[in-house]
């Protein structure tokens, strides 16, 4: 099978992207996509004024989000594709995740107070809008009040892991959010494996439990993976016969090296998610 251009990673102004969902087709379409999944966290809202912007110009768009779930202690990305869009537990899933994301940002914005840091959440919430409210915004607001230089500084000293702002919170378990899929027709992918900063025999605990929770598939191409952690995804999807998918992970444009539908492409020997779904 010849793959289409395509990206089955982004977000939108519905989470922590920066353009809005007709802007970012617009932008896709400009790269010649032709396949696009938007991948917002937590949300499908991107879904609808896509689907108008992506008919205009010809790009199939498929259904697309990107789960925050936890696996034991930590937090894995799981994006759900091809799912139908109206499902009523869907609706109800996504629900639960707004609200625990909102508590999630009062309780950081509690946290950080107490580091004697300006109360930053009327400015997190004006900068998520109507969108899924994130620790990015967390980031940009802290460089807004002029507390950190960059947004990667405002991860690295209160967002990221294991800082104040890194607060646990009950995300439905991996197992439950691939129940959901599969119920509501989709399929669960397991975003960036590298990205969990997970030793590969860590990786490998993962990917066994995510196999056996009916885990479809893993992301082995994105922005930012070495080459050699390309092929070593590859070797273990072929050996755990689960599906490969891609994508860009673009959130905004003008950061070096990431771009809709850039990535170093997929082995063809891998069974490609997208096979099975158009
Ligand atoms: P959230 O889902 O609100 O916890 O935010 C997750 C998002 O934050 C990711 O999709 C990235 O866009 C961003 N992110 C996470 N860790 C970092 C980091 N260390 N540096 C920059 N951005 C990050
Ligand atoms: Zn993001
Ligand atoms: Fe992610
Ligand atoms: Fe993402």
């Amino acid at each position: 099978m010849v793959l289409a251009k395509y990206d089955l990673h982004c977000h939108t102004t519905v989470s922590d992207g920066v353009l809005s969902p007709c802007e970012l087709v617009a932008r896709a379409a400009q790269q010649d996509v032709e396949v696009l999944a938007i991948t917002d966290h937590d949300s499908i809202g991107a879904l609808a004024p896509a689907t108008v912007a992506a008919k205009a110009v010809g790009m199939r768009l498929l259904p697309g989000v990107e789960l925050t779930a936890s696996w034991g202690s930590r937090v894995v990305h799981l994006v759900g594709l091809g799912f139908d869009p109206a499902a009523d537990s869907l609706t109800r899933y996504l629900e639960n995740l707004t609200a625990l994301r909102l508590d999630r940002a009062q309780r950081i914005a509690g946290k950080l107070m107490a580091r004697k840091l300006p109360d930053l959440l009327p400015a997190v919430l004006e900068l998520a809008g109507d969108g899924q409210v994130g620790r990015p915004h967390f980031a940009m607001a802290l460089v807004a009040a002029g507390v950190c230089e960059s947004e990667q500084q405002a991860f690295k000293n209160y967002l990221g892991m294991g800082k104040v702002g890194d607060v646990q919170m009950a995300w439905p378990a991996m197992s439950v959010a691939l129940g959901l899929l599969h119920d509501i027709g989709g399929v669960g992918i397991l975003a960036h494996p590298t990205k969990y900063r997970l030793t590969f025999t860590r990786l490998r605990s993962l990917l066994t439990e995510f196999k056996a929770a009916g885990g479809d598939g893993i992301e082995v191409s994105y922005s930012g993976i070495k080459p050699d952690h390309q092929r070593e995804l590859q070797k273990i999807a072929r050996k755990m016969d689960l599906m490969v998918s891609a994508g860009s992970d673009f959130h905004q444009p003008g950061k070096p090296w990431v771009e809709l539908g850039r990535f170093m492409p997929v082995e063809s020997d891998c069974r490609h998610v997208l096979s099975s779904l158009l």
